[in-house]
């Protein structure tokens, strides 16, 4: 046994059993979205593949989404575990639990963009949040995703400029917009011959943090931007 392992011993995220960050009897407690169940990342209901319905389509709106898991069960666990554990090794597990056929998406995206001129870009923290965790999750996601993907990750695009205290207060869907204005700046020295991002962030719970951060991507000038989470 390797003496990492006895120092950092991994346990199940789900039931605390020792031996691996999932173990096998949880792993079936894993729920896929499936294919009818994608959704438009702005009117959040049923979309195929998870592309924007042509009636949603605005001239910066978000192209399009895809989620990997139902936010629930052992998901839940890894997410809310990763925010605070540093542990690459968890991430990489859960990155890996991707059954490679929803990997082909990406590598292959609706859009039917070059994916050599697409990268992943992950959603940021504010510095502050980023000091008191230590920790992107999105960035860490987005790492391994480039692993299985060989898309490159560029991590500076995407800066967050204001402080925002989590959504859950905001009732209707105007305050969640309202409340992520002004939230995300893009470094333009980025962006040069970038045709197309993945926007990838842990959960996608309103879609308001992925529309409001495509929004500034594409007053950029990118003219492609979808998003990716693990989980919604
Ligand atoms: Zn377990
Ligand atoms: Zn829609």
């Amino acid at each position: 046994m390797h003496l990492l392992d006895v120092l950092f011993p991994k346990l199940c995220v789900s039931c605390g059993r020792w031996g691996a960050y999932i173990c096998s009897s949880c792993q079936k407690n894993i729920v896929p979205i499936e294919q009818r169940e994608t959704i438009c990342p702005v009117c959040e209901k049923p979309a195929m593949m998870g592309m924007t319905h042509p009636y949603c389509r605005t001239r910066y709106g978000i192209d399009g989404l895809t989620t990997f898991f139902h936010y629930k069960g052992p998901v839940r666990n890894f997410v809310q575990q990763i925010k605070y554990k540093f542990v690459s090794d968890m991430v990489s597990t859960f990155v890996s639990i991707i059954p490679q056929s929803r990997i082909l998406e990406l590598t292959n995206p609706p859009a039917g963009g070059r994916s050599n001129d697409i990268v992943i870009v992950p959603v940021p923290l504010h510095p502050r949040r980023l000091r008191h965790r230590g920790f992107n999750q999105a960035e860490k996601i987005s790492e391994f995703l480039s692993e299985r993907t060989s898309i490159p990750v560029i991590k500076n695009i995407l800066k967050r400029a204001k402080y925002t205290k989590p959504q859950v207060e905001k009732k209707t869907r105007e305050e969640r917009m309202k409340h992520m204005d002004g939230v995300f700046v893009v470094d333009k020295k980025y962006i040069q011959n970038i045709k197309g991002v993945f926007l990838v962030d842990d959960v996608c719970t309103t879609g308001a943090t992925l529309r409001a951060a495509a929004r500034e991507l594409k007053k950029a000038g990118i003219p492609w931007v979808w998003g990716v989470t693990m989980a919604r």
